[in-house]
Order: structure tokens, then C-alpha cells, then sequence
């Protein structure tokens, strides 16, 4: 399978290739050419798996340069029992009303990046090694919490790899904050930037495009990688564990094989609701896919009011921090498909949202969007309001993106009359956004740090997953703080890790 960039098919590459640049030479995101089917025989054989074999299988149909064996062992690695609560890998827990929880955040960080972030590495070197990459990768990531923990975790001690998280100093929860400076591993290291999201992502930009430092990096035997959600070795696991869900619901008798579902998914880049749009295109029945947003909400207007992509508008700090975003970068893959695999197109649009900030899709390519596609917004109130009711109603406790996406999938279900079983994303465990999510159920918080998860425990009756219970036990091996202008100093620890 060859993989070409959303805007320019003419730049053709293989998977191991696609995921060792992680972005196009041009600025596009790699695509496949074509999508694999999967054959009536193959779904069939799908139910029969774990869900290893599944992610293994589903890989295969994508990364042609790679054995069956080779993703066997890497799937087997990443998904190991130990890593994952010994439970299933991504549980589906049915609720009221059609919806089926699927809980992506068992993994050793507790937030659905796990499922990527425990595999990447693997792809990642594996790639390096098929492209005749001999450099050490440093591996460099912005984060507004998820994303950091989760690669840091997935990095640590791989051969061949360091990796160095920056994290807004004032911009993470205090349990995401635990997490990432306390991580173990002699090839990690953790820095805070002062200023937002948006200044350490700006000053992690500014060390990949410095020459300088790039010329001292390559001198010293490494080369600068990225982890972050447009590198296809990221977006590729998660194709997975839509199908993974749909075969545990054939399984358990919730679906007849071949009955459509909806998939509904609290979305910021647009990388977790792609991953299931391209596992419609290996034939999973999706009927409808249900985007959904915080207060900001740009997706939500692009797919309600005719397609036109504008982030010219306030950013706002919610409670639901991840997705906290204005460009959803993946959203140019969706271009990418529904016109045709037209690179000109895309192209002209990304010229255009990186010179005005917005673009507008032709109203024939709108049309192909607005049949699969609904969308909708939650504020931090309705959120709140949606932990509560959901936990008094159904003792289930979720945290403030998944029930970001509930009331999304509420409200669209009343609207329409829809009552399609629904696949509803489930991406983070609730213990990681404590102080939100005890205010919600009506609480005040008291306490600090981990203190916080036996709170919400307290309240809950809900016991904290072990990898969070375990910071209790664990020393800050991280205190370094920066300001955004001294970032490339930081990149001397490279060597030394
Ligand atoms: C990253 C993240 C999201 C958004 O996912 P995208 O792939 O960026 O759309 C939603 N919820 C949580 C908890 C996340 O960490």
C-alpha cells in the first residue's frame, strides 16, 4: 500500500517511510491511496480474535512493508495484559438509550492516547530501521497533559529513542502533572515552559526548524522525531478498536453483523473521529458520525452552517482541556477523501486557513460530508450537569470529554429521533480531571495532589485505576521550569540522557 500527501499525490512513499517523516515534505498529512476492504470471511474471523490479534490484523491491511509477525509481537507488546489492567484491552459497557461506552483509557496513563502511544513506538522504530535511519530519534512533544504522559510512557527505555515532553507550567491538571514528573525511564525527560499550550507548542517549533541546533543534534549521532496526532503511525492503531467494538458487540448479541451503528466522539483534532471514518471505509456500517466539541466549537460550525472552516473566534480554557482547539489538523484527511483525493483542492484550502484562518468547501463536497456527519457543542455547565445526571441515573462516572460527547449524542438523538445503538468514545478515566469532575457531582474540593483521587473515590465508591493510585508512592524526578525563549538550552539534555 502507498501512502501520498493530502497535497500533492505526486509525493508517493511506503507506510515504514510515511511514519518515519510523520509530516510531508509539503506540509501534508500522509494518506493511503486506497482503503482494504474487509471481506464478510474477515469479519467473521475478526469476532474470534483479542483484542491483539484485532489491532494486529487491522494494522496489516495498512503497513504492507511490515510481516504479519512483526506486528503479531509489537501488538502483543503494546497491548500486553499487564499494561492494561490484565481487563479487556477497550471495553464496551452498555448504557441506557443506545449508547455503548467504548472506554479507551484502560491503558498504564489512563487517557486514549494510550492506545496509539503504547504502539507508535514500535512503529516508529521499526520505520527508522526499514528507511536506514541509524541516528538516535529524540523524540520531542508539546502537550496540554494527555499527550505527554502517554508518549513519555510509551518511549521510556525503547532502544534507540529519547524523548523530552514540555508541558505549560500552569496549563496541566495536578494529577496529569504527577504523572509526567514522576515518569521512570533513563531516556526521559520533562520540562515546563512558562506561558500556555499555545508558547510551548510555538517554542517546540522553533527547536525543529533551528539549523543551528539541528547541525549540533546530527554531530552527536540523533535526529528530532515528532508523536503528535498527524503522524499516520498515530492514527493507524486507532482504526482498530472501532471494529474491535463492533465485533464485541456482534459477540455479545447487541448488533446482527452488518446492522449500522452510530459512533459519536468528544473530538479536538480530529483524530479519533477520523480513525473511525476510516474504519467505514473497510466496511464497518457506520449510519452517522457525531462530532463533538466544547465551547470551542469550530467543528461544530464548519459541519452545521455549510462547511466553512473559520478559527477566526475567542479561544476558550474549559474543562475538557484536550480538547481545547482551533485547528483540528486531521480534518484535512476528511478533505482529502471526500473530494476525491483532490491534492489541488486541499491544498488551496490550507493555503487559505494559514493565510485567513478559514476556508470553504465546495457545496458538492459539503453534501458528502453533511450525509455522514452531525455534530454539536456542550459547555462546561451542560458537561458538569451530564457527569451528574449520568452518575445519579446509572452510577456511571465519566469524565469531562466523554460526557462532552453523551450530551452531544443526547441532544442529536432527541433532535433526529435516531435510535441507532451508538459507539460513544469514552476517552479519558474521570480520576484524571478530579477537581472538575467532583464539582460537578456537587463536591468541593479539599485536598490536593493524589489526595484528590481518594476524594473522588470517597464520593464515588469508584476505586482510582492503579497506575494513578501508584503516584502516591512516587518521587518528582522533574522540576525544570523555562521561559519559552530559552527552549533551545533544553536540547543539550538530549545528549545526556
Ligand atoms: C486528545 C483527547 C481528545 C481529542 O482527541 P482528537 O483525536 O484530538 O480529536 C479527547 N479527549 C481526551 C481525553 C483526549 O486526551
Amino acid at each position: 500500500m502507498e501512502y501520498v500527501s493530502t497535497r500533492d499525490r505526486s509525493l508517493r512513499v511506503s507506510a515504514a517511510k510515511a511514519i518515519a517523516t510523520g509530516i510531508a515534505p509539503d506540509g501534508g498529512l500522509f494518506c493511503p491511496t486506497e482503503f482494504p476492504r474487509l471481506s464478510s470471511g474477515e469479519w467473521q474471523a475478526l469476532t474470534g480474535m483479542d483484542y491483539k490479534a484485532r489491532a494486529a490484523f487491522v494494522l496489516g491491511k495498512y503497513l504492507t512493508d511490515f510481516t504479519a509477525e512483526e506486528l503479531k509481537g509489537f501488538a502483543d507488546k503494546a497491548y500486553a495484559d499487564e499494561k492494561f489492567g490484565g481487563a479487556d484491552t477497550a471495553p464496551v459497557v452498555k448504557l441506557a438509550d443506545g449508547k455503548y461506552m467504548l472506554e479507551l483509557w484502560h491503558g498504564p496513563t489512563c487517557a486514549f492516547k494510550d492506545m496509539a502511544l503504547q504502539m507508535l513506538p514500535h512503529l516508529l522504530t521499526a520505520s527508522l530501521r526499514k528507511t536506514g535511519e541509524t541516528r538516535t530519534a529524540c523524540i520531542l512533544v508539546a502537550t496540554s497533559g494527555d499527550t505527554g504522559k502517554a508518549a513519555l510512557d510509551g518511549f521510556a527505555d525503547v532502544p534507540g529513542t529519547k524523548i523530552m515532553v514540555y508541558y505549560p507550567v500552569d496549563g496541566v491538571s495536578t494529577i496529569q502533572k504527577l504523572q509526567m514528573v514522576t515518569q521512570e525511564g533513563a531516556n526521559v525527560a520533562v520540562c515546563a515552559i512558562r506561558g500556555n499550550f499555545d508558547d510551548a507548542q510555538s517554542a517546540v517549533k522553533r527547536i525543529f526548524t533551528d539549523k543551528g541546533t539541528l547541525d549540533k543534534l546530527d554531530r552527536e549521532g540523533l535526529t528530532l522525531s515528532s508523536a503528535n496526532s498527524i503522524n499516520w503511525g498515530r492514527l493507524a492503531p486507532q482504526i482498530a478498536y472501532y471494529i474491535s467494538a463492533y465485533c464485541d458487540l456482534v459477540n455479545r448479541g447487541e448488533v446482527k453483523m452488518g446492522d449500522p451503528i452510530n459512533v459519536c466522539v468528544p473530538t479536538g483534532n480530529f483524530g479519533n473521529i477520523l480513525a473511525a471514518y476510516f474504519a467505514k471505509q473497510m466496511g464497518l456500517p457506520v449510519n452517522k458520525f457525531i462530532c463533538a466539541s466544547n465551547q470551542n466549537n469550530v467543528l461544530t460550525d464548519f459541519f452545521k452552517k455549510g462547511g466553512t472552516y473559520d478559527r477566526n473566534r475567542d479561544f476558550y480554557t474549559t474543562a475538557s482541556p484536550s480538547m481545547d482547539i482551533l485547528i483540528s489538523s486531521n480534518l484535512e484527511r476528511l478533505l482529502f477523501y471526500v473530494s476525491g483525493q483532490n491534492d489541488k483542492a486541499v491544498a488551496e484550502m490550507m493555503a487559505s486557513l494559514s493565510s485567513s484562518g478559514k476556508y470553504t468547501l465546495a457545496r458538492e463536497l459539503f453534501a458528502r460530508v453533511e450525509a455522514e456527519f452531525d455534530a454539536g457543542c456542550a459547555d462546561d455547565a451542560a458537561t458538569a450537569e451530564t457527569i451528574r445526571r449520568l452518575f445519579q441515573q446509572e452510577h456511571y462516572l465519566c469524565d469531562t470529554h466523554t460526557a462532552v460527547a453523551v450530551k452531544v449524542y443526547e441532544d442529536y438523538r432527541a433532535r433526529t429521533g435516531d435510535c441507532t445503538p451508538a459507539v460513544i468514545a469514552s476517552t479519558a478515566s474521570p480520576f484524571k480531571f478530579c477537581q472538575s469532575v467532583i464539582e460537578a457531582l456537587g463536591g468541593t474540593v479539599d485536598t490536593d495532589g493524589v489526595g484528590l483521587l481518594g476524594q473522588l473515590s470517597g464520593m464515588t465508591g469508584v476505586p482510582a485505576p492503579a497506575p494513578l493510585a501508584a503516584l502516591a508512592g512516587k518521587e518528582p524526578r522533574f522540576d525544570m521550569v523555562v521561559d519559552k525563549d530559552d527552549i533551545l538550552s533544553t536540547t543539550g539534555l538530549l545528549r545526556d540522557l
